[in-house]
């Protein structure tokens, strides 16, 4: 063929067949293929029609050219189908495969005995002579008997070492000039694309061929009556998966989707590849998918799965099978969809031992519609239907209401989730026991047992799945901790929850309920407590974009409250907001919170690592507790972030000698940390009992270098007898601050190594009001006992002195 000839060629493929591909360019040659043999080029455009259109209608239009060498190339195309088409005696259309396990319904037929249907087909199967035997084997068909009156022209002998003759259907020809142009917006039909394996369609060169030869007139083959002759086994006989149609290449070529290389076309897992690499969506691999085995890719918006046929698959299948029931057709096939087409053998098998219907057949939907099709079912027609009624739309968190539902699980789960916040717990465990259920809950820090008999161990497995379902878990794996958060309308409240399950002995779970405070429990930063003074120097801290903020103190100190009333004012809707907290306890509007699981390796590293990749604005770290964490922060705080953590020392400036201690270097650590804000708890004084008097001297003497003048009459003493809004003259708790902002004297002093002592020193120079000051003046205000706040910072100092670092 010369050049003009592959010319004339590949434009008559685009004219001819009105390809809509002619804009995807992928009928002209491929760079690199114009030095190659005009075999081979004749081949890659012929290659490239045939994921377009149906080879018939090339093998017409080529044969209506005159292109002897291109019917040879699609015999060399040939995919190892082998199907045949064939009459019984009663005259009922048998397909036959050499190859029975590669679709249902096949019966298998010698390699020797298959021979071509050259009937111009209505069917859409195309028929194919068989390929060449592995030995040199000489094919001959075995027409005993013609079903058709006329004679039947015995095929040629063919040995392999022959030019292949493809007898091709006789108006074939004529099919392909009249050949209308196809739809612009019309998908083209995988089923009628059977596509080779490429490695195999690239043909050795190809000795020229004289003309097609075309039989004058259908040849009527009939296969053997006997089926002695052949042994019929379909694919349910078959463990092994389907070999695909066509290839995953040619499927997304055909769909248009991503874009293949030459080099990517024989790679059987090219769709993941693709999808790894953001070049298509997991929709567009599920379509190839589905084209790649002929399989119908369904929109379930078009057409809605049929709810006659829901029962036919119980929950369990559905979910570990990935399927889901949608129709029943006239023939009584069973008809699912599943996002895993690769699995069809499997799921063949599962659904028809699970629904009792032989016949099945596979479509293919997305992934997320699939979820939607099995948690809709499965969660509606049950007890549950109420609690989903309110699923919020315009936020992932599960919500429901328990108002409505009354049948003893739900009544049961609300009443112990009232009773939790009524009584101010902070968590709710839901666990196993031998004998059944035992809820507790956690009040002030301790545990308390809620029931002193455990609920009966037959209704266990239903409270566990109910809170489960509730909060969008996964109902069906006990095996790994899950955790979710939950909006929960009761009794006209909205609970904020976030439920966490762990796996148990004997496969049950135990569920923890953290009672999440409303944000609107947060105070703002103007009313934390914070001395004015300090509050000012704050706010001045806070306002620069980037660096990092740290809040110390022990153990419920109140650093959270600080630091979520910090994130509250900073956080704006153009900054990429993210926490990193163990345990969340407040819900953030439009802050996204991630909680960090230890048990299931989800640490705070892990989350700082993921946190990285989320290309976040503001960072709020619940705790550098280690080398990694305290380096990862300090990086992030020195690239443009603004980080917020908390450190576990007593005061601020030990924090920086904390930070040495974890191996940070002192270079890090000074472009990056603004301020460190040291805080502890002290008891209030109750303001009903307590009594006026005149600021006592010893006070008005530790506050005289205070930065912060002490007004001289508010002071009150407190009332041990107490009243009846306090106990003992106390009602509840205030914080004393004091905030080491970090200047540059302070910078050149942390470089050059200064220790603690030093470091505070220099701070109270600059204006740093100091927690004791902070508390007496505190005390001056009439707001707490100066025994209080003695106690307070004796404790401060003793835990200062038994600290090596915090010297
Ligand atoms: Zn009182």
């Amino acid at each position: 063929m010369s050049d003009n000839q592959l010319k004339t060629l590949e434009t008559r493929l685009k004219q001819g067949l009105s390809l809509q591909v002619w804009h995807y360019g992928r009928l002209s040659l491929p760079k690199g293929m114009h030095d190659a043999s005009e075999a081979d080029r004749s081949h890659e455009l012929l290659r490239r029609a045939r994921s377009f259109i149906d080879e018939q209608k090339i093998a017409g239009i080529l044969i209506d050219m005159g292109f002897p060498l291109a019917v040879k190339s699609i015999k060399t195309l040939d995919p190892e189908r082998e199907i045949v088409l064939g009459l019984t005696s009663e005259g009922e259309e048998v397909r036959a495969s050499t190859n029975p396990l590669q679709e249902a319904d096949l019966a298998y037929i010698s390699p020797k005995l298959l021979i071509p249907d050259p009937k111009p087909t209505q069917t859409k199967e195309p028929v194919w002579m068989p390929p060449a035997p592995q030995e040199p084997a000489v094919v001959t068909p075995v027409a005993a008997e013609p079903a058709g009156a006329e004679a039947t022209p015995v095929p040629p002998v063919v040995a392999v070492s022959d030019p292949i003759a493809y007898v091709p259907p006789v108006d074939v020809a004529k099919l392909a000039s009249q050949a209308a142009p196809l739809p612009a917006a019309a998908p083209l039909q995988p089923a009628a694309v059977p596509a080779p394996p490429v490695a195999e369609a690239l043909p050795a060169p190809i000795p020229p061929v004289a003309e097609p030869v075309i039989a004058p007139e259908p040849i009527v083959v009939t296969l053997p009556e006997s089926k002695d002759t052949y042994a019929v086994h379909t694919s349910r006989d078959s463990h092994r998966d389907q070999p695909r149609r066509i290839s995953i290449a040619d499927a997304l070529i055909q769909l248009g989707y991503g874009r293949v290389e030459a080099h990517e076309i024989m790679d059987p897992k090219l769709d993941q590849k693709l999808l790894s690499t953001g070049r298509i969506t997991t929709a567009q691999s599920l379509q190839a998918q589905a084209v790649a085995r002929g399989m119908e890719y369904v929109d379930i918006k078009v057409r809605p799965p049929a709810a006659s046929v829901a029962s036919l698959l119980d929950q369990h299948t559905c979910t570990t099978q990935r399927v889901f029931p949608y129709d029943i057709d006239r023939n009584d096939v069973f008809v699912v969809v599943t996002d895993t087409p690769n699995r069809e053998l499997l799921i063949r098998t599962a659904v028809a031992e699970r629904s009792g219907k032989p016949k099945v057949e596979i479509r293919v939907v997305d992934t997320p519609v699939l979820d939607q099709l099995i948690r809709e079912q499965y969660t509606s027609g049950t007890v549950l239907r109420e609690l989903h009624e309110d699923l919020a739309t315009d936020t992932a968190i599960p919500e429901a209401t328990l108002d409505d539902a009354n049948n003893a699980v739900t009544r049961f789960v609300r009443e112990t989730i009232l009773e939790g916040v009524n009584k101010n717990a902070s968590d709710i465990h839901i666990e196993p026991m031998i004998n059944g259920l035992q809820v507790r809950l956690r009040i002030d820090g301790k545990l308390t047992a809620n029931f002193q008999s455990p609920i009966a161990r037959s209704g266990m497995g239903n409270i566990v799945r109910v809170v489960k379902l509730m909060a969008g878990m996964d109902v069906g794996n006990n095996r790994v901790p899950q955790d979710s958060r939950l909006v929960l309308h009761v009794a006209g409240r909205t609970i904020n929850l976030r439920v966490s399950s762990m796996p148990q002995t004997d496969g049950n779970e135990k569920l923890v309920l953290r009672i999440l405070k409303d944000a609107s429990d947060i105070p703002e930063v103007e009313n934390l407590g914070l001395n004015p003074y300090t509050l000012d120097r704050f706010l001045q801290i806070i306002r620069k974009p980037e660096g990092l903020v740290l809040v110390t103190g022990p153990t419920g100190s109140g650093k959270s409250f600080t630091l979520l009333s910090t994130l509250k004012r900073i956080a704006k809707p153009d900054r990429n907001t993210q926490t990193l907290e163990d345990p969340i306890e407040y819900r953030l509007p439009g802050v996204n919170q991630s909680q960090i699981n230890e048990a299931t390796g989800y640490t705070f590293e892990a989350g700082l690592r993921s946190a990285m990749r989320q290309d976040p604005d503001i960072l709020l770290l619940g705790e550098i507790r280690d080398a990694v964490t305290a380096r990862i922060s300090l990086s992030m705080a020195n690239t443009g972030h603004q980080v917020l953590s908390t450190l576990h020392t007593i005061t601020a400036a030990s924090a920086v000698q904390r930070l040495r201690d974890l191996g940070v270097p002192n270079y890090n650590i000074t472009p990056s940390l603004q301020g460190v804000m040291a805080q502890r708890l002290v008891r209030k004084m109750c303001q009903h009992c307590s009594t006026a008097a005149p600021l006592p001297e010893r006070v008005a003497r530790i506050l005289a270098d205070s930065p912060v003048r002490a007004p001289k009459d508010r002071y009150r003493t407190v009332n041990s007898e107490g009243c009846q809004h306090c106990i003992k003259g106390r009602q509840g708790r205030l914080p004393i601050h004091e905030l080491l902002v970090v200047t540059d004297t302070l910078r050149d002093r942390i470089n050059e190594g200064a220790p603690t002592r030093e470091l505070e020193m220099i701070a109270r120079q600059e204006g740093m009001l100091t927690l004791a000051q902070d508390g007496y003046l505190k005390v001056a205000e009439g707001l707490i006992a100066v025994e209080d706040l003695e106690e307070a910072l004796n404790e401060v100092a003793e835990e200062t002195s038994s600290d090596p670092e915090a010297v």
